[in-house]
C-alpha cells in the first residue's frame, strides 16, 4: 500500500506552498507593513493581555472584534465574520458553497490561493484571462458568471500581483447579473481604490473580504468578510469555533482603537510607492504597471529570474515566479519598503540591470 494512493484523487498533485525563507534579506516580496509595529500600540495591546488571555479559549464569536468591525465599515456585527488571515475565509467560502460538480470563477493574473483553494475544495476553477491593462474581461466574465453551475467568483481589487484596482460599478454589474456569490477582495484597499462596501445593502449575493495582514498584523493573521447575514449564517456552520486566537482578536480590535497611528504608516506607503514608481520609470526598458495597494509590478528588460537572483545576492528580496499569464514571466513584484529599503532597491536594481555600468 502507498499513502499517496489514499490521497484524495483530486489533491493528489497539488504542490504544497514553499516559503521563502533567506535570512539577511530585505524583504519586499510579500506585500508587507515595512515599518515598526507602533510602541504606543504594542503598550496598549500588552496592558490588555490577563493571566486568563492565553489559558482560556478565545470567543469563538469574536465579538468585541466583531463590534469594532462593524462600527468601522457601518455594518451590523451579523455581517462579519473573521477569519485565521482572509485565506482562511476564501476557505471557508469555498467549502460552504464550492463543491465538486461546482465552479469558481477567477479573472487571472490575480492571488493563486483563489485556484489553489478550488482544488482543495474540489470546485473547478475557471480563469478569465483580464484585458492588456489588467482590467476585467467584462463580457467574458458575466458568460461564466451565469453558468447554472457558477458558485462563486472572485475580484480582487486593487489586484494582486497586478496592483490596478476596478471601479465599484463593475463589481456592481457582475452581483446584478449574478445568480452566485461575488467577492470583492479588498485585502489592499486601504492604500487605494474604491471600496464596494456601499454596495453590500443592495446586493445579498456580495462578500467584501478584508485583512489585517497588509497594515501590520501579518504575524498573527487576522482577516475577516462582511456579507449579508444570508451570507454569514450559512459559513458560520462551517467555520472552525476557535479559529481566531484571544491575542489576535485584541490586537485587531486595538489596531481599530489607534487607527491614526497606523495611518500615518499607511500614507508612508502610499507616498514611497509613488516615488518608488517615478523611480523605477526613469530606467530604461523598464515597463512599470501603476499600482494602487502597497507592491508594485515591473516589467524588467531581460530575464526575470535571473535579476531576482541578482538582486538576492546584493541582499533584496522580491517577488518572482508570477505565473505566464499577459507576460508576467519577465516581471517582477516589489513591495514598497521604507525610505531606505526602496534607495537599496532602486540602486541594487540597477546594478542588476547594468552591472558593466554601474560596477
Ligand atoms: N487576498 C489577496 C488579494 C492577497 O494578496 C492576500 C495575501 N497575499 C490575501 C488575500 C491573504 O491575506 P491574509 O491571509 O494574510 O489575510
Amino acid at each position: 500500500m502507498q499513502i499517496r494512493d489514499l490521497v484524495r484523487e483530486d489533491i493528489r498533485d497539488l504542490v504544497p506552498y514553499e516559503p521563502h525563507l533567506f535570512s539577511n534579506v530585505i524583504k519586499l516580496d510579500a506585500n508587507e507593513n515595512p515599518h515598526l509595529f507602533p510602541a504606543d500600540l504594542m503598550r496598549a495591546l500588552y496592558s490588555g493581555l490577563d493571566g486568563e488571555t492565553f489559558t482560556r479559549y478565545p470567543d469563538p464569536t469574536c465579538r468585541e472584534l466583531k463590534n469594532r468591525i462593524a462600527g468601522f465599515t457601518g455594518t451590523s456585527p451579523d455581517n462579519v465574520i473573521l477569519g485565521n488571515g482572509s485565506d482562511e475565509l476564501i476557505q471557508l467560502i469555498l467549502q460552504t458553497f464550492g463543491g465538486p460538480g461546482k465552479r469558481v470563477i477567477i479573472p487571472v493574473p490575480t492571488f493563486s490561493m483563489y485556484k489553489i483553494h478550488g482544488q482543495i475544495t474540489g470546485t473547478l476553477p475557471v480563469d478569465v484571462p483580464r484585458d492588456e491593462s489588467f482590467g476585467l474581461a467584462m463580457e467574458q466574465l458575466l458568460v461564466e458568471i451565469k453558468h447554472p453551475a457558477t458558485r462563486v467568483t472572485f475580484i480582487a481589487t486593487p489586484n494582486n500581483p497586478t496592483g490596478n484596482a476596478v471601479p465599484a460599478d463593475q463589481v456592481r454589474r457582475l452581483a446584478e447579473e449574478a445568480n452566485s456569490l461575488v467577492v470583492a477582495d479588498e485585502a489592499y484597499i486601504d492604500f487605494g481604490g474604491e471600496t464596494c462596501l456601499p454596495l453590500l445593502k443592495d446586493y445579498p449575493n456580495l462578500i467584501i473580504l478584508r485583512t489585517f495582514s497588509k497594515i501590520g498584523l501579518a504575524g498573527l493573521r487576522v482577516g475577516y468578510l462582511l456579507a449579508h447575514q444570508d451570507v454569514t449564517v450559512e459559513l458560520l456552520k462551517v467555520k472552525q469555533p476557535y479559529n481566531v486566537n484571544a491575542f489576535s482578536q485584541m490586537a485587531a480590535a486595538t489596531v481599530i482603537d489607534r487607527w491614526p497611528l497606523l495611518r500615518k504608516q499607511i500614507e508612508e506607503i502610499i507616498s514611497e510607492r509613488e516615488r518608488l514608481a517615478a523611480e523605477l520609470g526613469t530606467i530604461p526598458g523598464m515597463t512599470v504597471y501603476p499600482s494602487q495597494a502597497n507592491f508594485i509590478l515591473f516589467r524588467v528588460p531581460g530575464s526575470a529570474p535571473e535579476i531576482h537572483a541578482r538582486l538576492l545576492d546584493g541582499g533584496i528580496l522580491v517577488r518572482v515566479g508570477l505565473g505566464t499569464t499577459l507576460g508576467l514571466g519577465n516581471c517582477l513584484r516589489v513591495t514598497v519598503g521604507t525610505r531606505q529599503e526602496n534607495d537599496l532597491f532602486l540602486e541594487k536594481l540597477k546594478k542588476s540591470l547594468y552591472p558593466e555600468i554601474c560596477i
